[in-house]
């Protein structure tokens, strides 16, 4: 991993200026001397560090993005999963550079192919958008053009990014409205968007997204205008063209159901800050943030009687808690916690050899050289 990593891991020194306390009550789960994680070979894709972002309002400063980390590798699917209004699609945005005016990024590195994309020009950044990094928004009525037929509205974008003439972009927009299963494309292409279901336009727009050709697709609450049914099909076609295609798919949502259907990396994201990552079966079988042992323990399953939810509120991002922000919320808070913000800590599990981070104090090392918590095996 890069030097720029601000995460902390069980021999980081520097972990923050602030100390976290002597102990956390999960101390007494270490049970080996080294740590068994390996870490992956490959560069990520896209690298986001301690993102941070405010809004300027009437009302005041939203303080929206709170040291924001995530990775997304070549050719995966992984999730980035939290309530509404937490920041998933602030950070999605701040990918392709499409913030609103009011918007103030004020630290942090958004590295994409080893460029930060911070640091390039509006036009370097339209560039980028559409030929290499593509979004797919939540309501498909509105990312499509009403005056214009799918025909049109595909084949220029296809002619844009591509060296496909005008006969040559309109076979492509046929063949990636085949692969996305609709049974007529010759009809939808001259169609306009007020003409399709919902569940159709959805998949024009993700065709739109492929028809570039991108690396990366950010695909924001892809599923969550559509019936459950008209779900579940977008999504098993989503993991079929990743894998045609060999795309990466950051997919966004507050849907755990979402997550484990199509991802195989999960980030669980509260009130600004990424607070867990890790391989999604590990995440959901052994959640380790309080938060997210909240959101795995509200989801219904056969024989549990009653959703336990999570007590309390969201925090007002324009008055945040000085330390955690979980911290109004949670279960095992400590006194420090007020006044502590941890950054992310690297915990190993020997069930995996994928990455495992929490941003909570009872999974720091206590000093230097200590391994941190490893769960039991
Ligand atoms: S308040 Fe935050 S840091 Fe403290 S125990 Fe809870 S989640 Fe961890």
């Amino acid at each position: 991993m890069p030097d720029s990593n601000p995460t902390t891991t069980a021999t980081d020194e520097s972990a923050d200026a602030t100390e976290p306390p002597a102990s956390g009550t999960n101390r007494a789960e270490i049970t080996v001397e080294t740590d068994p994680r390996e870490e992956r070979v490959e560069e990520p894709l896209l690298e986001i560090r301690n993102l941070q972002l405010e809004f300027e309002t009437h009302e005041g400063t939203v303080h929206a993005l709170n040291g924001v980390d995530l990775d997304v590798y070549p050719g995966e699917i992984v999730g980035l999963v939290g309530e509404t209004g937490c920041g998933k699609s602030v950070t999605a945005r701040s990918v392709l550079g499409i913030l609103d005016d009011n918007a103030n990024i004020l630290g942090g590195e958004i590295t994409y192919r080893g460029t930060d994309l911070l640091t390039l020009s509006e036009a370097e950044r339209r560039e980028l958008r559409g030929d290499q990094i593509a979004m797919i928004f939540q309501e498909p009525m509105k990312s499509l053009n009403p005056a214009f037929t799918i025909e049109d509205q595909l084949t220029t974008v296809i002619e844009r990014h591509t060296d496909r003439d005008s006969s040559a972009a309109r076979a492509r927009a046929l063949e990636l409205l085949e692969d996305l299963g609709l049974p007529d494309p010759e009809d939808v292409l001259e169609s306009y968007p007020h003409e399709l279901s919902g569940g159709m336009a959805q998949r024009v727009l993700i065709a739109l997204a492929l028809s570039c050709e991108p690396d990366l697709i950010l695909a924001d609450e892809p599923t969550t205008a559509l019936d459950v049914t008209i779900q579940a099909q977008i999504l098993d076609l989503l993991v079929d063209l990743q894998e045609k295609y060999d795309t990466s798919v950051l997919i966004i949502t507050h849907n755990l159901g979402v997550i484990d259907r199509v991802t195989s990396r999960v980030n669980v994201m509260y009130a600004g800050s990424v607070v867990e990552s890790g391989p999604t079966g590990r995440v959901f079988e052994t959640p380790l943030h309080p938060y997210t042992q909240g959101l795995v323990e509200a989801i219904p399953m056969p024989g549990r009687d009653e959703l336990s939810g999570i007590d309390g509120e969201v925090p007002d991002l324009d008055d945040p808690p000085a330390g955690c922000r979980y911290e109004p919320r949670c279960p095992v808070s400590e006194e420090h916690c007020k006044t502590y913000d941890p950054p992310m800590t690297v915990v190993s599990d020997p069930e995996t050899p994928e990455r495992r981070e929490v941003r909570c104090i009872h999974y720091e090392p206590d000093q230097p050289g200590d391994p941190g918590v490893v769960l039991d095996e």
